[in-house]
């Protein structure tokens, strides 16, 4: 949505309120304390978020288990925060987000936090079929120069290995090859310290993937373990090693590998470093993005709902 649609649709709060209220209570208001329905419930005075339910006589808000609740910030700046983090590619930082809508560094920065934890509120247990790429990245960054120790009697240390075998954190990508749906998730390490392997690799397939799905990978050796499983995927192999990108018969990782060079420059480009421990947060935007190419705005309003 662009700045004058925005305008237009959400002059005042109240417009936002009731536009929460139709995508949220598309069957009408419920009472979330006795279930009563709307007939027996009331808007309060002066608080359009607040209802009144007489049948027990409780009061309840309509941002009960969002992440607006108790949030003094108006909801218009929500809104906007919202649509201005699915209208940038590579997202929005929280020094821009704080001059745009005239908030505190530490306000931006929690808006943020809790629209990002709504992008990753969708349940992907399945959903991918028929053709999958499946891939992996490495995200963090190099050490800072004043700790690297660079000096006469410490000579510079050799550059940081890239890709397979590098100390970042890797990120594994599964895109649906019709619907250009991506589903990522950051892979912490095992018991033995170890990521990556195979079985971590198959039970990140079989949550996302229904069974028989034609998975495309490299010639990872981890995805080895797809071709000791053929009645659960059956696996595709492009060999990068011998600088084999696709084969003619459309068997490539591309796809996901466009994803991971969009989240890369947003990462460093925009968040410039971020911790593992919300990596995770991150990644759930980029994939929100990608999959939400229409209506992306309800479709956030409605995730923002935790029950
Ligand atoms: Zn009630």
């Amino acid at each position: 949505m662009n700045f004058l649609t925005f305008n237009n649709r959400f002059p005042t709060e109240l417009a936002c309120i009731e536009h929460f209220i139709k995508l949220r209570y598309a069957k009408g208001v419920v009472c979330p304390h006795c279930g009563a329905t709307e007939h027996k419930i009331y808007h309060k005075s002066k608080t359009p978020k607040n209802f009144n339910c007489c049948n027990c006589n409780n009061d309840f808000s309509i941002f009960t288990n969002t992440i607006f609740y108790k949030s003094d910030t108006d909801l218009r700046k929500w809104y906007f925060a919202i649509n201005a983090m699915i209208n940038s590619k590579k997202g929005i930082s929280a020094l821009q987000l704080k001059r745009e809508i005239d908030v505190t560094y530490k306000t931006a920065w929690r808006m943020l936090k809790l629209i990002r934890s709504a992008m990753g509120n969708a349940d992907m247990s399945k959903a991918f079929e028929a053709i999958v790429e499946i891939d992996e990245t490495y995200v963090g960054g190099k050490p800072h120069k004043e700790n690297r120790n660079d000096d006469d009697n410490n000579p510079p240390k050799p550059p940081l290995k890239r890709g397979r075998g590098t100390s970042k954190t890797p990120v594994v990508g599964i895109k649906e090859r019709n619907s250009k749906r991506v589903h990522a998730t950051v892979a912490l390490p095992n018991s033995d310290g170890q990521t990556l392997t195979g079985k971590q690799l198959f039970k990140i397939l079989d949550t996302v993937c229904k069974d028989d799905t034609i998975v495309m990978t490299d010639d990872f050796s981890s995805y080895n373990i797809l071709d000791r499983n053929p009645d659960k995927f059956l696996r595709l192999t492009v060999n990068h090693s011998i600088g084999q990108f696709a084969t003619r018969n459309g068997i490539h990782t591309n796809g996901i590998e466009s994803f991971w060079a969009l989240l890369k420059r947003g990462i460093y480009g925009i968040y410039h470093h971020i911790s593992t421990k919300y990596l995770q947060n991150y990644v759930n935007e980029f994939c929100f993005r990608a999959n939400n190419k229409n209506n992306a705005f309800n479709a956030l309003l409605t995730n923002c709902v935790f029950i």
